[in-house]
């Protein structure tokens, strides 16, 4: 699959309504997709198994979306092949008191992902450029040392986010940034539905009806946002997310292309290390004869 669709390059003006949000990415239905999805889940599996055991590098994966985009089902399909024990998911809510007391950063630095493992940020440090770009009252519980607002608050946050992230890569960790493309009308009809099937009225939130009025001030927040903040370092993906199944075939390929440029390796095993195995080898079969 070619990315050259999706990802945004560092420097590029981004306008959403350029993107399709029901592309298919060349398939013709979510059938002609079924196995190529399949076969890039069953190779995360492997792949996630070599960076367990390379411990070299780190994954960091980011989605960010208007609300019911399908966040939660893209990070289920896409990681439903891969060992629990090597993947962490946080979602990002509004921060707490604690978090409030600290710079907007932290929280979001505590959930890295140690060396050898994947961790998703289900919403993430964007929220800090985005729901509070379109709420800005938002910014005055942190306190901010200058009271006076300030015009280029929104570039300074950009360059930060930069930095962190920069620096995070520089430390070993791969950060890949996934926005899930929708439409207004596509949005309506999954908050619809999420009213009509009575086993989906739990995911229906009021304040989902409210934030859609903010349509174009989070259109504006993201297409600023992803402007400022797409790097060779830590790029951002428009995904194309109309058509669920094709939202979590670009993110999958996305992934393994990733992971299979790092050129991950099991590790060596020395000399000694071998002569060990060959000693204990020995004494295991030694002990399977004795009991037969
Ligand atoms: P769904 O798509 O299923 O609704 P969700 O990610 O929207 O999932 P929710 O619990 O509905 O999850 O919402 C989390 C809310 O927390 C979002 O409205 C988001 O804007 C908000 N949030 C996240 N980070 C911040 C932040 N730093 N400041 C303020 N609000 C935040
Ligand atoms: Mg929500």
């Amino acid at each position: 699959m070619n990315h050259e669709h999706q990802i945004i390059p560092p420097g590029r003006a981004v306008h959403l309504a350029d993107y399709d949000p029901a592309s298919r990415c060349g398939f013709s239905d979510r059938t002609d997709a079924t196995e190529k999805l399949e076969s890039d889940v069953a190779r995360l599996s492997e792949l996630q198994e070599r960076l367990h055991a390379s411990n070299s590098h780190a994954l960091l994966v980011i989605f960010q979306a208007m609300d019911a985009a399908g966040k939660d089902g893209a990070i289920k399909h896409v990681m439903s092949g891969v060992n629990p024990q090597g993947v962490t998911v946080t979602s990002f809510k509004q921060p707490s008191a604690l978090e409030l007391e600290h710079d907007y950063l932290w929280r979001h630095a505590q959930a890295l992902p140690e060396r050898g493992r994947i961790a998703i940020f289900n919403r993430s440090h964007y929220e800090e450029v985005v729901v509070v770009r379109v709420h800005p009252e938002l910014l005055r519980a942190r306190q901010l040392v200058s009271p006076e607002p300030d015009p280029d608050s929104w570039g300074k946050r950009y360059e930060d986010i930069k930095a962190f992230e920069h620096h995070v890569v520089r430390s070993g960790t791969v950060i890949v940034k996934f926005f899930l493309h929708i439409s207004r009308g596509e949005q309506a009809r999954r908050l619809l539905d999420r009213i009509d099937q009575p086993n989906k009225n739990w995911k229906f939130s009021v304040s989902d009806i409210e934030e859609r009025m903010y349509w174009d001030e989070y259109v504006h927040a993201y297409e600023q946002a992803m402007s400022h903040t797409s790097t060779r370092w830590a790029p951002w993906y428009i995904v194309p997310a109309e058509h669920k199944w094709v939202a979590r075939l670009v993110v999958a390929d996305v992934l393994v292309s990733t992971l299979s440029s790092l050129d991950l390796r099991y590790p060596e095993v020395e000399a000694q290390q071998q002569a060990r195995l060959a000693e204990a080898r020995t004494v295991l079969q030694r002990s399977l004869e004795k009991r037969q």
